[in-house]
């Protein structure tokens, strides 16, 4: 069905101007003044804003860890996606060492099969590299369009891999044209730490933090970046939380290195202190990495704003406190990390960036959707209002004010990490290739609408001119 988006103000990562919006066929067909269109249904956006949707790159739904699974699967997960004004995310597919990846991938995406209400794709999680693994790794990219992956430098003995892995997966990455992923922390470091605090009887969620100091982040960037240097290849650092590993990222972008950096709403808003709140209320905001001291939200704000660090994404990976967090009473090491963030990713970055004068309006579609889509082979099919791109389109009251809560939150999950925090601005609708997820603060789309995206090769074009340049 045809629409017409009228008198909203588009905004994309590099401009903002009023104008209408033709979608046809899933896809923005024209953009202009005053557009009109028979038979097309109109829909009235004046005092709104009308962003791309919203990409986010890092998403952990229905994942097993720790004993337990995570309490949003794709349907809750996508849906409170979409409230909170993102229409694609790249979920992790972890793989298990001596199994084929093949079987790992068809895991994955038999949990998003009928369930999805926006469009998804896959890293891959490379816990080995053996003969099997490189030959599996071409159709994984030709096949399945996944190209990223992902490699643990913490989680020993689970998800860790050694540096001899890391190295050979960039090589490898280069090779095929992939980017690399890295959870950046020292893991064996925190190995013993841990083990040394609970020997003292130190057992309390504060504990999880101090065990993994900033300096072990730090560390473990700096390592994954000179890798990268030495393989020639391209990075990408997850959830960086600090003044450390932002300082390296720095260093290696200031030498030319091909090294992006990706942070959090959670570190940007939350600190430590909060890890210390009674009744083991400080095991909800245990995750990895974890919360730091107040003064690096500064540092992170400022990486954003001066492009050391590029994107925004979730670590969405929520488990309830009741039955799933209360796990860890007695021992941190057992709490599940994670938090739910998939909802308020948007909305936080819009409220505390661009509302507070941290970051431009411009600069936050660029670091919630564009530079994303620029990053992981999705451009400019998603992540841009522009001709011939998906009509993936929020619709967006940047004047409204409102309390984050639990209560009124669509995840699955029974507390929310930025419970009371007032905030500016919200969805108001939410388009999917066209069709209304979110109208009018009412969800109306449908569990396996969401297609499975294959992505382009690091640096190429996803549309027709697949091995064309793209100039990231
Ligand atoms: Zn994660």
């Amino acid at each position: 069905m045809k629409k017409i988006i009228k008198n909203g103000t588009i905004v994309t990562a590099t401009d903002t101007y009023e104008a209408d919006l033709l979608i046809k066929d899933g896809k923005i067909a024209m953009i202009g003044q005053h557009l009109e269109e028979k038979g097309a249904e109109v829909i009235d956006a004046k005092g709104y804003y009308v962003f791309p949707g919203g990409i986010d790159p890092h998403t952990h739904l229905d994942m097993p860890f720790g004993g337990t699974v995570t309490k949003d699967d794709f349907e809750s997960g996508t849906i409170a996606a979409a409230f909170g004004g993102t229409t694609t995310i790249i979920d992790f597919c972890l793989t298990n060492k001596g199994e084929p990846l093949k079987k790992a991938i068809e895991t994955w995406h038999n949990k998003a099969k009928g369930k999805a209400v926006i469009d998804y794709s896959f890293h891959l999680m490379i816990s080995e590299i053996t003969d099997e693994v490189l030959e599996e790794l071409p159709k994984v990219i030709e096949e399945e369009g996944i190209t990223s992956f992902k490699v643990f430098m913490a989680y020993k003995n689970v998800f860790q891999a050694d540096d001899g892995t890391l190295y050979r997966t960039l090589v490898a990455a280069k090779e095929l044209g992939a980017l690399v992923m890295v959870h950046a922390e020292n893991g064996d470091v925190i190995d013993y730490l841990t083990k040394k605090a609970l020997a003292d009887g130190n057992t309390d969620p504060i504990y999880h933090a101090l065990t993994r100091p900033p300096e072990l982040e730090g560390e473990a960037t700096g390592r994954a970046c000179q890798l990268t240097e030495l393989a020639g290849s391209q990075l990408y650092v997850v959830h960086v939380t600090c003044a450390q590993a932002v300082e390296k990222i720095a260093e290696a972008r200031n030498k030319g290195l091909d090294v992006w950096g990706e942070t959090c709403p959670q570190y940007l808003v939350l600190d430590q202190s909060y890890l210390e709140k009674p009744d083991f209320e400080g095991a909800k905001y245990v995750w990895s990495p974890p919360l730091r001291e107040k003064w690096h939200q500064e540092v992170l704000w400022n990486a954003l704003k001066n492009g050391q660090l590029q994107t925004l994404g979730s670590d969405q990976c929520s488990f309830d406190f009741k039955g799933q967090k209360e796990l860890g009473r007695g021992d941190f090491t057992k709490i599940p990390n994670g938090g739910p963030m998939i909802e308020d990713r948007v909305s936080i970055l819009f409220s505390e960036g661009v509302k507070k004068g941290r970051i431009t309006l411009n600069q936050f579609v660029d670091i919630m959707s564009t530079r994303i889509a620029k990053l992981f082979g999705l451009f400019p099919k998603k992540g841009t209002i522009a001709v011939g791109s998906d009509a993936d389109l929020v619709i967006f009251d940047p004047n409204i004010e409102r309390v984050i809560s639990a209560e009124t939150h669509h995840m699955a999950v029974d507390y929310n990490a930025f419970e009371g925090m007032k905030i500016t601005g919200e969805p108001v609708s939410v388009l999917s290739r066209g069709e209304f997820v979110v109208r009018d603060k009412q969800f109306v789309g449908k569990p396996g609408y969401g297609q499975y995206l294959k992505r382009a090769k690091y640096g190429t074009l996803t549309l027709s001119k697949q091995d064309e340049k793209l100039t990231i």
